[in-house]
């Protein structure tokens, strides 16, 4: 539970346990009519608000300063259209229930990230991502939102009606407004069989524009400090799943919990015994393996040890400058990392502050547990992607901030006009969205910035 209730008064936690405080009002509303009731009594008391998805992102993103809301209760269906695929949910429905209730109707999300314990609007709002070259991430599929603006006011969202809006609040921040539904453009169910196999480092940046070009859905992992590569590629089939709900469990509760965590903890205790625990953990589990799934239970994971990531989106072409620089960086500076480096890819969307916004991109993942060499492999990891043209994912750790953000997203002066329009008070603001949009505790200048809300 993301919010709870102790006697000192209501808890926020994330999940890696990277942010925490003590609020003075939380809520969790099970209706629309009073998420408008809260929002309005929350602003005419000139406090702020911030509504918090199933806190899984590493950045502060959803930490509350004084009213935290859960939308845990503002779950389920609306409506299931199975003709045109068009799935519409409270906002506060996690992905697992989502799936669940997709399958039932013979539906599944064209693509998926990693884990499934997000809620649909935490998700979308940070520009949340699975691994697939030519489809974007959650928020572009995303056809229609509900919303409750900063001032009470309950607006539908679409391409049509609310153009801008829509093209702002997919990938929202939790910025523009509290959402309250959630349309999803949905397929037809389907397995994957996931084919994965190790390449080495050179073989593996190789074999890339082929794989980018062969396969719907591709990733990568890279062992630091081993020359092993492990490829995933998952292809539709209509073979019947060899799925085990409990060889998942082991994976999670057993290899996670137990072995891998304990891993972790001997690199902690012994950093210069990173490399050879490394390549053991590679050898061991960097073999070629196959399976067949529901799509859903093949994109998502067994739930990993809590640790820490950053992540950034660059230009596709430069995946291979980028993780040939980490190599010589982890290597030359004599960083301990004890986690996989991911490498995920997406298309380019249109949603204005999404990390893949107008390109092809390459989502690089820079992950690390309970080590001294966070901060030192964060810091030089995030100096050299941004060089590259890569932008921060909004849910994991990064430092840019300001006007540092603003030069990555052309259309950022819309969206910081269109948000300072929208919540002039600053009800939905926190640390977070202070560092991204104000300067010296006003608005960033936004000479470019036009954009209000259109209504039909
Ligand atoms: C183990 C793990 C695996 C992950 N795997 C992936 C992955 O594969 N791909 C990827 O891209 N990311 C991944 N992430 C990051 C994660 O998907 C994002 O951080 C996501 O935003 C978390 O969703 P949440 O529901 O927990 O939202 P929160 O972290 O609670 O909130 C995120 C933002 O959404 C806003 N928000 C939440 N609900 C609403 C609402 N109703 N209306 C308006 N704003 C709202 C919040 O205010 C906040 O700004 C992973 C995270 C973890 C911990």
């Amino acid at each position: 539970m993301p919010l709870s209730s102790t006697p000192y008064g209501y808890l926020f936690e994330n999940w890696a346990k990277t942010e925490r405080t003590l609020l003075t009002e939380a809520s969790w509303p099970a209706r629309e009519r009073e998420v408008v009731a809260t929002v309005r009594r929350v602003r005419t008391a000139g406090r702020r608000l911030k509504v918090v998805g199933g806190a899984h992102s590493w950045s502060d993103a959803a930490l509350p300063s004084y009213h935290g809301m859960s939308l845990d209760r503002l779950a389920g269906p609306v409506s299931i259209d199975r003709h045109s695929g068009e799935v519409t949910v409270w906002a506060g429905t996690r992905l697992y229930a989502l799936n669940t209730l997709l399958a039932e109707h013979g539906l599944a999300m064209p693509v998926l990230g990693s884990v499934d314990q997000q809620s649909v609007a935490g998700a979308i709002s940070t520009g949340t991502h699975g691994s697939a070259p030519r489809l974007g991430n959650l928020a572009s599929l995303v056809t229609r939102l509900r919303m409750v603006l900063p001032d009470g006011e309950v607006v539908q969202v679409d391409g049509d009606r609310t153009p801008e809006l829509f093209q702002a609040a997919r990938v929202g921040l939790g910025a523009l407004g509290v959402i309250t539904q959630v349309t999803f453009r949905c397929v037809p169910a389907f397995h994957l069989e996931e084919e994965s196999y190790p390449l080495s480092f050179d073989e593996a940046l190789r074999a890339l524009p082929e794989l980018l070009d062969r396969e719907e859905f591709v990733k990568l992992w890279w062992l630091p400090y081993t020359d092993q590569v492990q490829v995933f590629c998952y292809r539709r089939t209509q073979q019947d799943s060899t799925f085990r709900p409990i060889r998942r469990w082991l994976d999670e509760r057993v290899l996670n919990g137990v072995v891998f965590s304990a891993v972790l903890r001997v690199g902690e205790a012994k950093p210069e015994w990173i490399p050879a625990l490394n390549r053991a953990v590679g050898s061991i589990y960097f073999r070629p393996s196959r399976q067949v799934a529901r799509s859903d239970q093949s994109f998502h994971i067994a739930m990993p040890p809590i640790h820490d990531e950053t992540e950034a989106a660059i230009p596709v072409e430069q995946t291979g400058t980028a993780l040939r620089w980490l190599r010589e960086f982890l290597e030359g500076q004599g960083l301990a990392v004890n986690f996989v480096v991911e490498v995920r890819f997406g298309a380019g969307d249109d949603a204005w502050l999404s990390p893949a916004y107008g390109r092809a991109t390459c989502f690089l993942g820079a992950y690390i547990a309970a080590s001294r060499d966070r901060d030192r492999f964060f810091q030089g990891f995030e100096e050299r992607m941004l060089s590259l043209g890569g932008r921060p994912h909004w849910g994991k750790f990064f430092r840019v901030q300001g006007s540092g953000i603003r030069r990555l997203y052309p259309r950022f002066d819309d969206f910081a006009a269109l948000r300072a329009s929208l919540d002039p008070e600053g009800l939905l603001l926190n640390p977070f969205l202070e560092r991204i949009f104000l300067e010296d505790g006003r608005s960033t200048t936004i000479p470019g910035g036009r954009a209000t809300l259109t209504r039909p």
